[in-house]
């Protein structure tokens, strides 16, 4: 069978494509892969989506969105894609050794959390070096952390941790931040919060024996060049995330770091019938309202070519 558009992903972007090919009649087929709800499945207030007065929490949000798509028929299968061979139409996905084939393909593959690159970040992941503080903060109840990163999300880690920890550092490379201004100030006004700027971590220090733990850090000031050591409970790496195009490489345009290319004004990217929307194609904004806004781009840009090549 060969589907008339096959969504990859489910964050706002792919549940937002599918929600317009859905009513579109188009009945899509969309692969949610290992993250089902994308990246606002791990955080927790989501202030500023429009039409949440309140407020709501990222996982509920991602749920509703599920809701809505599933209402009006989108089959979604929770697997990955593991390849695809855009040379010619019907274009071809993989998930493992199932093969899929698609008029139309859209691109919703979003982005995931970076490390630091120390060796240590690998010996004491899930050992108290996290990229996730709803998932881990609750416990560091009482103790101290750092979180690393220096953009929205270090500042909302900051902020979340200090409900469970006793204090929380801020270590960022440079001395201004590029998370926005209301961010930053909630950070600067949190009396549990200190920052401590021009400097990065050399390396997380712990034992393994008996149990494997984070017990300090030892940090570079950029600045001075001198170094220094910190006791410490637990080290949170916020600093940013990488593009999940790698599975499209050789097939698709896509800048230095991996985000893929498209063209003005369009989700189209360098082939025909093949739409990227999101985190994924989006260096600059990455928002849940910009993602589901391209979400929806792509899915009228995949409805047009379709009708144009007279399906
Ligand atoms: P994602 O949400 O990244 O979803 C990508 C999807 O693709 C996932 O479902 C994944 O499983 C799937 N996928 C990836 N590879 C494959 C594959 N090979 N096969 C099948 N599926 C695949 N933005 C806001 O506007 N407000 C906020 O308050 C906010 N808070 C945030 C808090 C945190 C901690 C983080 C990390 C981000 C936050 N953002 C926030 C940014 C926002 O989450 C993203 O901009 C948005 O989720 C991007 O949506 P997306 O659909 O492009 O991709
Ligand atoms: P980001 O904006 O790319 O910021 C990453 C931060 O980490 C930067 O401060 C960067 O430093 C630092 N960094 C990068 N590599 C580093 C390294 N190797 N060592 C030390 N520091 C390093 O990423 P983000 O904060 O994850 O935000 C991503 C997007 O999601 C943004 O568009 C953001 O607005 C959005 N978001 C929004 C909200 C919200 O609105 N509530 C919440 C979370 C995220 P430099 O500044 O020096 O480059």
């Amino acid at each position: 069978m060969v589907h008339n558009v096959i969504i990859v992903g489910s964050g706002p972007a792919g549940y937002t494509a599918a929600l317009y090919n859905a009513r579109a009649n188009l009945d899509p087929l969309l692969f949610a892969g290992i993250q089902p709800g994308g990246q606002l499945m791990i955080t927790t207030d989501v202030e500023n989506y429009p039409g949440f007065p309140d407020g709501i929490m990222g996982p509920e949000m991602m749920e509703l969105f599920r809701k809505q798509i599933e209402r009006f028929g989108t089959q979604i299968k929770d697997h990955t894609i593991t390849k695809v061979d855009l040379s010619q139409r019907p274009f071809k996905l993989w998930a493992d050794d199932e093969m899929f084939e698609a008029k139309s393909v859209i691109i919703a593959t979003g982005a995931t959390a970076k490390w630091i690159g120390l060796p240590s970040e690998v010996t004491f992941g899930g050992f108290g070096v996290s990229a996730c503080a709803t998932c881990d903060g609750f416990f560091f109840r009482g103790k101290n952390v750092i979180v690393v990163g220096g953009g929205d999300t270090a500042m909302e880690e900051a902020n979340y941790l200090t409900k469970h920890a006793n204090k929380v550092y801020l270590v960022h490379r440079r001395d201004s931040f590029r998370a926005s201004k209301i961010m930053v100030d909630r950070v600067m006004n949190n009396p549990k919060v200190e920052l401590i700027t021009n400097t990065v971590l050399e390396e997380i220090t712990g034992q393994t024996d008996p149990v494997k733990k984070v017990t300090g850090v030892r940090m570079l000031n950029v600045s001075t060049e001198k170094t220094s050591t910190m006791d410490i409970d637990g080290v949170f790496v916020a600093i940013g995330h990488k593009p999940n195009s790698d599975i499209f490489k050789g097939w698709l345009d896509m800048d230095d770091v991996g985000y893929i290319k498209v063209q003005a004004n369009s989700t189209r990217t360098n082939i025909p019938g093949v739409f990227a929307a999101g985190d994924v194609a989006d260096a600059v904004y990455r928002q849940a309202v910009t993602a589901a806004g391209t979400g929806c781009m792509a899915a009228i840009d995949a409805e047009r070519f379709l009708e144009a090549e007279g399906h």
